[in-house]
């Protein structure tokens, strides 16, 4: 029988899943996910500063996939692209017809020394929990040290992940400060950014509006400064080098290292697809969500590395699999982008809207409609009951 193999039970690889079972296609389905879980990614930020819980934003995968998808939780080592095998770390090889890689993303270090011994990322459930136990730790400990630089923090980068880290951050500071008996004024907050903007790819005048209200909360931001090292403790631009006991590393992304391991040629383990979303001289092959890169026609350069770029990608990617296997034409990917939210904690943030006109939205509203998104995308993989719990 026909064997389709999906790589990752991220937004891209889940819904891919799901939307080939949904098509009841004559073939074996299995996904390969390294935990038995399914998370939310986009609410890690919200997990790292302790506004969300993992139960939360994590779902068993056997409820999140209908039951004809075979599950198997393990770590993906390589593809063999020419022997069509999947090497696997604990289980034996699995062999495919189709393949559908949704490996997602880790942190970017660009190479920078230190970054990964004296920073905390925030790019899966492990990396977020680890970053908000040594958080609460460090907080928790100036009451017996005295040392100022446990109440300091600072967040590498000033992009989406950093912001709304931030915005959390800051909404859950008072509470913190109550139950482990530190003096809210005597914390600090940094923001290094290399650009000379915050928030570089947003409309400007909400992106100021976000920067002002976490200026009023405290936070500092110090941009047109690039980091060139991450020592304990240190955070070391070219001409400056700022303390802090608490280090979170928000840079960017690359892509699964499982791409080059399989030797594909990427750039940031991203590989550019052909407009079906297929491999090059491979149309059984398919790469979707962030270990992807699609030009966008209308600006020449790759969309964006979001969940609803991954989304829209799994829905063409599944049907092309479908077309293969049913011998028409496969389709090519195309994309519209319904807006882009960036919240400042639980209840407001600044929203850009692109549905039934342009929207530019900030305060309040903006967090009513990234409560509507959260509860949209929990819906997917968890049922209503589960959804009214979380809120
Ligand atoms: P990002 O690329 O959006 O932002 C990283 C920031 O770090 C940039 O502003 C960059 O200039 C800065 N930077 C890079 N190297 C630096 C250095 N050496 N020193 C100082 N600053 C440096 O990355 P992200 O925030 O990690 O997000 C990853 C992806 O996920 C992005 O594509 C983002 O759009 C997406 N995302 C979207 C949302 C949302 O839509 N709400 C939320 C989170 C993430």
């Amino acid at each position: 029988m026909t064997t389709i193999a999906v790589l990752g039970g991220g937004y891209a690889g889940l819904r891919a899943a799901r939307k080939l079972a949904h098509a009841k296609v004559p073939a074996r389905i299995v996904l390969v996910n390294k935990h038995p879980y399914h998370y939310q990614s986009t609410q890690l930020h919200q997990l790292a500063a302790g506004t969300k819980e993992e139960a939360d934003i994590c779902f068993p995968m056997a409820t999140a996939v209908p039951k004809k998808v075979n599950v198997v939780i393990d770590e993906v080592e390589r593809v063999d692209r020419e022997g069509h095998q999947v090497f696997l770390k604990s289980h034996p090889p699995i062999a495919y017809d189709y393949l559908l890689n949704a490996l997602g993303f880790e942190s970017e270090s660009f190479g920078i020394e230190g970054v990964e011994e004296n920073s905390l990322p925030l790019v899966d459930v492990d990396t977020a929990l680890a970053a908000r136990r040594h958080l609460e730790e460090t907080l928790a400990r100036y009451r017996t040290s005295g040392d100022d630089l446990d109440l300091s923090i600072l967040v590498c980068g000033a992009g989406f992940t950093s912001i709304e880290y931030l915005g959390e951050l800051v909404y859950r500071l008072p509470e913190l400060a109550k139950r482990y008996d530190f003096p809210m004024e005597k914390v600090k907050i940094g923001c290094i950014e290399a650009a000379d903007k915050i928030l570089p790819m947003f409309d400007r005048k909400l992106a100021d509006w976000a920067t002002d209200y976490l200026r009023r909360h405290g936070v500092v931001f110090h941009t047109s400064t690039p980091i060139t090292a991450i020592r304990p403790g240190q955070v070391v631009s070219n001409d400056a080098t700022f303390s802090a006991n608490t280090i979170i590393w928000a840079t960017g992304v690359k892509g699964s290292s499982v791409i080059p391991a399989s030797g594909y040629s990427s750039k940031r383990n991203r590989v550019v697809v052909q407009d079906d979303l297929s491999v090059e001289g491979n149309p059984r092959e398919f790469l979707i969500g962030d270990v992807s890169a699609v030009l966008d026609p209308s600006s020449g350069r790759p969309y964006p590395t979001t969940a609803q770029v991954s989304i829209a990608q799994a829905d063409c990617a599944a049907a092309n699999v479908v077309a293969e296997l049913t011998g028409r034409p496969t389709g090519k990917f195309s994309f519209k982008s319904v807006g882009t939210v960036c919240s400042l904690g639980p209840k407001v943030g600044v929203a850009q809207i692109d549905f039934m006109g342009h929207w530019k939205l900030k305060g309040w509203i903006v967090g009513i409609v990234k409560k509507m998104v959260n509860d949209r995308s929990v819906l997917e993989v968890a049922d209503v009951k589960t959804v009214l719990g979380n809120n």
